[in-house]
This record gives C-alpha cells, sequence and structure tokens, in this order.
C-alpha cells in the first residue's frame, strides 16, 4: 500500500512538473515582468535585467503586438498590490521570509511570482530565476555575461524559498556601474548600481569605510584645516610632547561633542541610509594624553565608538552603525558595548594559505579564538577579510576557494552575521584582462559570492560549472587545472596573512615540478581543444598567462634547490665570490639619533627617511637604536629604530631596494663597530639575519650574532621552536677571540653566499654554516655600540 502511494505521488509529481511554463517560444518571449506601483530601486533594476538578458537570449527585438502568455510577478507586499494580495500564498509570513534578502519564487497558475519582504529579495528572486534559465555573470561588464541563446525555452514549475547564510554580504568596491550591476546579480549586500537611473530606495546603504577621516566641525573642511584648529581634539605624541594628525584623542569630551554633532548632521541630512560606519583614521597610532592612557588602546578606542552610539541614540533612534575591530583594536575591550550594531572583526592575523580548520595552521585557532571572543560581547559579529588583496600584483591567482569555503562553514556555525572581503579592483574590458584581479581572480570571487549567500553548497559543483561555462571543450582539463591549483595551495606550512604581500616569495613548497609538468600539459590540451571556439580559447590563453606567473618563479626555485641538492661550488670558491653592487647603503652613524627628540629635528639628514615615525607602544623594550633593511615578502624597507623605554620610533621607507628578495640573492653585510671608552662593563651590540621570510609570515630561522669585547655567539631560532630544516644546531659557536679593546675599531663582513654564511670579524673568519635556504633581513642592534659604514652589497 506504502509503495502504491509513493508511486502515485511520484507520478503526480512528475506530472505537475510536467506543466512547464514557456519562456520563450519560437524566438518570441512569453513572459514579461511585472512590478508595482510603489516599485523601489532594485525591483525596477531587476525588470529591466529581465528583459535585457532574455532578449540577448532569444536574439529578438521586442514585439510589440506578440502578447506575452505569462508574468514575471516582482515586489513585496508593501511594493506590489499582487504580491500582497498573494502574501499568504507565497508564505511571506514564514520565519525564513523575514530574514533580510531572502526570497520565494513559486509559480501560481501562468505566471512567476518573484517575491520578498524585501525589495532586494524580490531582485534577488529575478536574478536566481535567470541562472535557472542558464545565464550566468562570472565577472564584472558584459564580458563576463554568459547567455545562452536559444529559440525555445520553458521552465518546471517552482516553488523554492531561499535565504541567506549571512545577512550582509560585502565585497568591498568603490562604486563603478559593472561592478555593482555584477554584486547585485550575484546576491551580495552593495548600494545601487545606478542611483540616476533607479535611486537608492531599496538598496543597502552604508556611509563611509575609515569614516574618522571625514569627521569635523562645522567650521572646517578638511582634516589638515581641523588639526590646525583643533590641535588638541587629537592623538598626543607623548614623547614629543605634541599632537599628531594620524589620530583623535578619544577622552578629551571636545573631539566627542565634535562627532557628536557630525553624526547628527549626518542622519537629519541622510534619513534614508541604513547605516554609518564608525571607524578610525586607518593609523597605528593611539593618544598618549593622561586621559587616553588609563585605559588600554582598544577599551579606549571602542567605549568612545559606544559613547557615540548610544548618544546618538538619544536624538535619532534605531540607526545602525558600522564599526570593525582592527589594527591595536582587535582585542575584546572591558567595556559595555551597544547591541544590535554590526562589529566586524578584521582577519590580520588570518591564514589564506589552509583551511580554517587545517591542523597544520598555527595562526588560524587564535583567529577563531579571538572572534569568539568577540561574539560573547556582541550579537552581531562579522569578519572581515583580505583574500584577494593577499597579493599586492593584481595579475595574480589566488587558488583560494576550498579556503574561503572552510572559513564560510565555520563562521555559519558560528552564527556570524556579516562576511565581508576587500576587493576593489574594477573591471575594464579595454584594459589587459590578465592585469586585472576581478579577471584572474574571477572563479574564486564568483564562488565566494555563490558561498557567502549558501555555504553548504560544495565548491566543486561551483567548479565545475564555472568550467562548463567558461572553457567550452576543454571544460575537464581546466577544472583539472583549478583543482590541482587549490590543493598545491594548501600544501605546506607557508602562512599567508594580512595584505599587499609578494607573491614570489610563496612560490617555493606550491609550485613543484610535478604540478610544472601536469599543468603545462593541461594547458596544451586545453588550447588544442579549443582551437575554433574563440570565447574559451581567449580566457584559456588568458588563465595561462597568470599560471605562467606563477610557473616562473616556481621554477627559479626548483632550480635553486636543485644546485644546493648537487652540491654548489666548493666553499673556497664561494668564500671568494666578490661582493659587486651595493644594495643598501645608509648614510648615518648609530650614536646621532640616539635621541628621539634630536632624530626628528634631523630629519632632513636622512634621505631615505619618507614616512613620519610609527609609534608603537612597547614598555618592556630596552633603550636602543636599531638600523638595518626589512625584507618583507620580497620588498625591502629601510628602516632605522629607536627604542625608548615607553616606545620604538621606527621610520620605515617603503621604498624598493633591491630587486629580488635575499629569497634570491647572494649579499654581504659589512660596517665598522666600535665600543665607546666610557661604555658598561659588557658593551655588545647584535646583528641578526633571518632566512626564510618574515616572522609573521613563514616558516624562519633567526641568526643571532652577539659581539662582545670577549666572545662572539651565534645562536639560532626558529620560529615557534620547531625544529630546524638545516643542520644548524641551537647554538652554533662561541669562538674566543683575542679580546676586543674598547674605543677600537673593528670591521665585520658576514656573507650569504649560496645559502653559506660566513661570518668575518677584524679580519678573522669566526664561523662558516650552512647551507641555509632562503632569506630575509639583516639588522644591527645597538644599545651601547658606535657603528659606522653600514653597507649591504650583492654577490653575484
Ligand atoms: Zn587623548
Ligand atoms: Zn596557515
Amino acid at each position: 500500500m506504502k509503495k502504491f502511494i509513493i508511486f502515485l505521488f511520484l507520478t503526480l509529481m512528475l506530472l505537475h512538473s510536467g506543466c512547464a511554463l514557456n519562456v520563450i517560444r519560437n524566438g518570441k518571449i512569453c513572459i514579461v515582468p511585472a512590478i508595482g506601483d510603489k516599485a523601489l530601486a532594485p525591483e525596477k533594476f531587476a525588470a529591466d535585467e529581465f528583459n535585457r538578458t532574455l532578449q540577448k537570449m532569444a536574439n529578438s527585438i521586442p514585439q510589440e503586438k506578440s502578447k506575452p502568455s505569462s508574468r514575471l510577478v516582482i515586489g513585496t507586499p508593501a511594493t506590489n498590490p499582487e504580491i500582497a494580495e498573494k502574501a499568504e500564498e507565497l508564505g511571506l509570513q514564514r520565519e525564513e521570509l523575514k530574514k533580510r534578502d531572502s526570497f520565494i519564487l513559486k509559480t501560481i497558475g501562468a505566471d512567476i511570482y518573484a517575491a520578498s519582504n524585501y525589495p532586494s529579495g524580490a531582485m534577488f528572486a529575478v536574478f536566481d530565476l535567470m541562472e535557472r534559465l542558464g545565464i550566468r555573470w562570472f565577472f564584472p561588464s558584459e564580458a563576463g555575461e554568459f547567455v545562452p541563446q536559444t529559440a525555445n525555452l520553458s521552465i518546471d514549475k517552482l516553488n523554492i524559498i531561499s535565504a541567506p547564510d549571512f545577512e550582509f554580504r560585502v565585497l568591498g568596491a568603490h562604486y563603478k556601474h559593472d561592478k555593482y550591476v555584477f554584486l547585485q546579480h550575484c546576491k551580495l549586500t552593495a548600494p545601487s548600481p545606478d542611483p540616476k537611473k533607479y535611486g537608492h530606495d531599496g538598496f543597502y546603504k552604508n556611509w563611509g569605510g575609515h569614516s574618522f577621516n571625514w569627521f569635523f566641525p562645522p567650521d572646517c573642511k578638511t582634516v589638515e584645516e581641523y588639526f590646525k584648529k583643533y590641535p588638541e581634539q587629537f592623538a598626543w605624541d607623548k614623547r614629543n610632547k605634541t599632537p599628531v594628525i594620524s589620530q583623535h584623542c578619544y577622552s578629551n569630551p571636545d573631539t566627542k561633542k565634535t562627532f557628536l554633532d557630525w553624526i547628527d548632521n549626518f542622519w537629519t541630512k541622510n534619513p534614508d541610509y541604513n547605516s554609518l560606519a564608525l571607524v578610525p583614521r586607518d593609523s597605528p597610532v593611539s593618544c598618549q594624553c593622561e586621559g587616553c592612557l588609563k585605559l588600554d588602546p582598544s577599551t579606549l578606542t571602542h567605549k568612545f565608538i559606544a559613547g557615540l552610539i548610544r548618544e546618538s541614540e538619544k536624538k535619532h533612534p534605531g540607526k545602525m552603525y558600522q564599526t570593525l575591530a582592527y589594527s591595536f583594536y582587535t582585542t575584546p575591550p572591558q567595556c559595555e558595548l551597544p547591541q544590535n550594531q554590526i562589529f566586524s572583526y578584521c582577519m590580520i592575523n588570518c591564514c589564506y594559505k589552509h583551511k580554517i580548520d587545517d591542523p597544520i595552521c598555527v595562526r588560524n585557532p587564535k583567529h577563531i579564538e579571538e572572534l569568539a571572543a568577540w561574539q560573547k560581547k556582541l550579537q552581531c559579529v562579522g569578519s572581515y577579510g583580505y583574500e584577494f588583496i593577499a597579493f599586492k600584483d593584481n595579475s595574480i591567482y589566488t587558488p583560494i576557494t576550498p579556503v574561503i569555503a572552510s572559513e564560510l562553514r565555520q563562521y555559519k556555525k558560528m552564527g556570524l552575521v556579516r562576511f565581508a572581503t576587500e576587493n576593489y579592483q574594477h573591471f575594464n574590458p579595454s584594459e589587459p584582462w590578465e592585469e586585472q584581479s576581478s579577471f584572474v581572480n574571477r572563479y574564486p570571487i564568483y564562488a565566494t559570492t555563490r558561498l557567502s549567500w549558501n555555504t553548504s553548497i560544495e565548491p566543486e559543483s561551483i567548479l565545475r560549472d564555472f568550467c562548463k561555462y567558461s572553457y567550452g571543450s576543454a571544460s575537464s582539463e581546466m577544472e583539472e587545472y583549478h583543482k590541482l591549483m587549490e590543493d598545491a595551495w594548501q600544501k605546506g606550512d607557508a602562512q599567508l596573512c594580512g595584505y599587499n604581500k609578494n607573491y614570489k616569495n610563496y612560490a617555493d613548497g606550491f609550485i613543484t615540478a610535478e604540478l610544472i609538468e601536469k599543468i603545462d600539459r593541461l594547458f596544451s590540451t586545453a588550447l588544442e581543444k579549443t582551437k575554433n571556439e574563440a570565447r574559451a580559447n581567449k580566457f584559456i590563453v588568458l588563465d595561462q598567462k597568470a599560471w605562467q606567473n606563477w610557473r616562473n618563479i616556481g621554477q627559479r626555485y626548483l632550480e635553486l634547490h636543485t644546485r644546493l641538492d648537487t652540491g654548489s661550488a666548493p666553499l673556497e670558491e664561494l668564500r671568494k665570490r666578490p661582493a659587486e653592487s651595493i644594495l643598501y647603503k645608509p648614510d648615518l652613524n648609530l650614536p646621532e639619533f640616539k635621541d628621539f627628540a634630536d632624530l626628528k629635528e634631523k630629519e632632513d639628514k636622512f634621505p631615505n627617511v619618507e614616512e613620519p615615525p610609527l609609534m608603537l607602544p612597547h614598555p618592556q623594550m630596552e633603550e636602543g637604536c636599531m638600523v638595518g633593511s626589512v625584507i618583507e615578502n620580497g620588498e625591502a624597507y629601510q628602516f632605522i629604530s629607536v627604542r625608548t623605554k615607553e616606545s620604538i620610533f621606527l621610520f620605515k621607507n617603503p621604498e624598493i631596494l633591491f630587486k629580488n628578495s635575499f629569497e634570491q640573492c647572494n649579499y654581504e653585510i659589512s660596517f665598522r663597530f666600535r665600543f665607546p671608552e666610557n661604555s658598561g662593563k659588557n658593551p655588545w651590540f647584535d646583528t641578526s639575519l633571518r632566512h626564510a621570510g618574515l616572522r609573521l609570515a613563514q616558516k624562519f630561522i633567526d641568526n643571532i650574532i652577539t659581539i662582545n669585547t670577549h666572545y662572539v655567539t651565534i645562536k639560532t631560532r626558529s620560529r615557534d621552536r620547531e625544529p630546524s630544516p638545516t643542520a644548524l644546531p641551537e647554538k652554533l659557536t662561541a669562538k674566543i677571540l683575542p679580546p676586543l679593546e674598547k674605543g677600537k675599531w673593528y670591521p665585520v663582513r658576514i656573507r650569504a653566499v649560496d645559502k653559506w654564511i660566513f661570518v668575518e670579524i677584524n679580519g678573522k673568519e669566526i664561523a662558516t654554516y650552512g647551507p641555509i635556504f632562503g632569506g630575509g633581513y639583516a639588522n644591527l642592534f645597538s644599545p651601547n655600540t658606535e657603528i659606522r659604514d653600514f653597507i649591504i652589497k650583492e654577490i653575484k
């Protein structure tokens, strides 16, 4: 009996779905959108998009006399009387349809209803239907739109309820028409794609990013003017006894008043905005005035913002605010916070190489822990990431989809309300496509938009669909290419955090000989297969260019490895290989800038200092100064830092000095030092060489060479105290030198040649060790020693 019922049920279902509705019949469009009199911008936009793409699909000019047999009824109960009438039948009172942007797509009679309680939801219902009809949007502009052409198309009876996993889904973008159209097609939270034509209403509008850049008193128009007129409302630099423009003073009641007046004025003038951002200026400086120093920087900042919200609520109740946990204010503060506002925790410490739950990753657990700590304090927590700006170079493909999928699933499990990631590269079809991240990374970006709506989709199914549309006959080869890249990407224990990194330092261990061989073969087959498919072939040619960026740098690493494995030149030859071009030669003498105040006055004397110093509060530091080059992900920064009891003042010059990072070049550091006559009992200084990348980014080994009047010590330190991948013992040597005299100058040469390190003091070789793979930084730390003639030269 049961079997019979099931059978009957299935038969009915089949009969039911048999009532397919014609969309295009013999080249004629059979369905027209119907919006209500009170339709808002998203509904109007969706109706226009539906018409436009359907015409493209049917390849027809609308025929005025032909009467379409069906309608696509778009709207909300408030904007379209037809939706209001059918609200109950559509189930719009259901809990899941109360969520922002959720929608129902339902066939009733000869019509399809694209309905929601939100105008944006009704629009998303239309775009969802268009995807079901076979349309895809993979990147901005019509170049990224895929509309299959057909003379006959029908669709089965629909009854689909869909609600996003995150209330806010943001791929940050400055206004650009095509970009915003794309974001709406992909069901993201974004403002109106065409405010002139459709207006704003119904789209989500937030004002500002680092909005404190633009909060002024009524008599000021720029932050410079504000700073000049009211310096006491800006952060205090305690050491220099001067206010600085880069941040505000949050304990000054006048600052609060300025901000409150500005917010009051904002809501009075812009009642239609959904939310206002309250985010400090993008600088690591926190005020050091007495009032502000009473609190830790995170509490100081969040307490100030919470106060602004609380006060503003009195005049403008029910308004929404967005703020960030970022920079020096990422830790949960020791104060009450207003609930129901949107706080986003910035993923500064999250790693993009590994899935969020991959046990190999040392960073992600801490990231999740801090995020959870925020959730204990607040109801609405979001995450703000940098996945698509991890690399500075826009032509670099980041095969990151499985990693993002794991992140999104974790965030959904934790109940986050917002997923945002920075992605502001525009797509301009008239510029080389392979140089634009919107194109190069179109697959992971597209997949992210799918997954941020529905975290339970298998990324593999998105990839298969993407390849089917994009690559024609070569879809299986290209699917394999993307999969190989995604798998290889996650291997190894290198970490990728923050943003704007140089991809070249991430190729080692990722791009293997086997991968090169496989992928090269896939591309040549794919190109051959698509010889006669212009669009697919073009995409493959361009994707191959993106692959070649990784391939070429990977090849260099592989050659370097081979050179090391097969044994490089004999040590004797390496020892003597001459140092040639100068990479870095600072024009300074250390003791001259022991006092920070002096240093500031003499700033012009330092040709390499271009940026104002950063102040990093660091109470435990010993006083001293340091000079050197930081090689951060392939880019060299000269830095001069002065440590005082309270702060480190870091002068940093972002100019690129080195063509290649130390990862790929041999170098010699030389200088002279002198222990002053009046120096204490054990004068010393140290120099650090760091191999294999930056402390926070990659595995590294730090070699600290300490020179004292009586001995030299070379210690190695690996990150997380892991066993060193090289044969270097923990403490290499402590060779006794003839005692060094105070007041006398001694030369030092430290050479890194084909990954061997030679340390020479006063013409005598003290240590030789290696091979060490990788590069890093070189710096000197000298609390009581004079150092002159510091030079870094390249050894070919
Ligand atoms: Zn202050
Ligand atoms: Zn990791």
